[in-house]
């Protein structure tokens, strides 16, 4: 058996007119993340910490913003092809760990339906998913609400 690690992180203006999207999922709140997609940080971050894991570089090379193709995609459509890559290299996921750091909305009573969302698409149980949402403490850009970002850490076996 092969193990291989990835780290990937994230992150998106606030803005406002937008939904808000994270771990998959539609979070009520105020403003949304500025993006091509639908702005999902969470997603994003796995994304590259998957890729990243498989050696084949990162979310902007597989899915350029100058694409129309892509423009207000959900994430989890990327996700879904970045799993059919790793599924054809013979990877599997073994477990995943995330951090958002968001000043708001509080995304505690979001987390389950985040695992809910993700566990399906990524082929695990929902116990092989950390997700943890924290604060910046009111420092920095994301401290000030402009931005969300995550982080996200992947082993994969072969
Ligand atoms: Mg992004």
């Amino acid at each position: 058996m092969k193990l291989k690690a990835g780290i990937g992180y994230d992150i998106h203006r606030l803005v406002a007119g937008r939904k808000l999207y994270l771990g998959g999922v539609e979070v009520p709140f105020n403003k949304g993340l500025l993006g091509h997609s639908d702005g999902d940080v969470v997603v994003h971050a796995v994304i590259d910490a998957m890729l990243g894991a498989m050696g084949e570089g990162d979310i902007g090379r597989l899915f350029p913003d100058t694409d129309p193709k892509y423009r207000g995609i959900r994430s989890v459509e990327l996700l879904k092809a970045v799993m059919s890559r790793l599924k054809k290299k013979k990877y599997r996921l073994v477990n995943l760990d995330t951090i958002i750091v968001a000043q708001s909305p509080k995304l505690g009573p979001y987390i389950n339906n985040m695992k809910r969302a993700l566990a399906p698409v990524l082929k695990v149980e929902k116990e092989d998913l950390g997700i943890k949402a924290k604060t910046n403490e009111g420092l920095g850009p994301v401290g000030q609400g402009k931005a969300i970002a995550a982080w996200a850490i992947v082993l994969l076996k072969t």
